[in-house]
């Protein structure tokens, strides 16, 4: 079903930039699990910490892990995770447009209300996994 309104076109908008998004604790263990090094390794190579602030370092202008679509896709941050389908796309129009405008695996020729249909949908079969 996701992909009636989403299918990632691999353009990289969503990964590239200055800084990335910060990883949880969570996040970090889950990603060290998933590339199969110890943690000081993953550190060194993949990550950027200041003080309590983790994140991923930008190579190219765009995160580490970026090859023509995330290559850590299992073990990515939480907040990667979350884009573009986020959940504040139902409470306002203007996230739906904003999201739409910077991501073009965003099908929103359907209109809001039908994405928005479809998309409750899937959030509401995400939370009852
Ligand atoms: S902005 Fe959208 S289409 Fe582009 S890489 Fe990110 S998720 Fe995929
Ligand atoms: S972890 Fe993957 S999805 Fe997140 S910014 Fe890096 S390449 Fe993009």
């Amino acid at each position: 079903m996701e992909e009636d309104i989403f299918e990632c076109q691999q353009c990289g908008y969503c990964c590239q930039g200055e800084t990335t998004v910060s990883l949880t604790d969570d996040d970090l263990q889950r990603m060290v699990d998933y590339i199969g090094l110890p943690e000081k390794e993953v550190k060194e190579k993949y990550l950027r910490i200041s003080g309590k602030v983790i994140q991923m370092k930008i190579k190219d202008s765009h995160c580490i892990f970026f090859d023509k679509g995330c290559t850590v896709h299992p073990g990515k941050p939480w907040r990667c995770s979350q884009w573009p389908l986020h959940p504040s796309i139902l409470q306002d129009r203007g996230n739906f447009e904003a999201i739409s405008a910077s991501c073009p695996g965003i099908k929103a020729g359907m209109g809001y209300e039908r994405f928005c249909e479809i998309l409750s949908e899937l959030i509401k079969a995400k939370e009852r996994k």
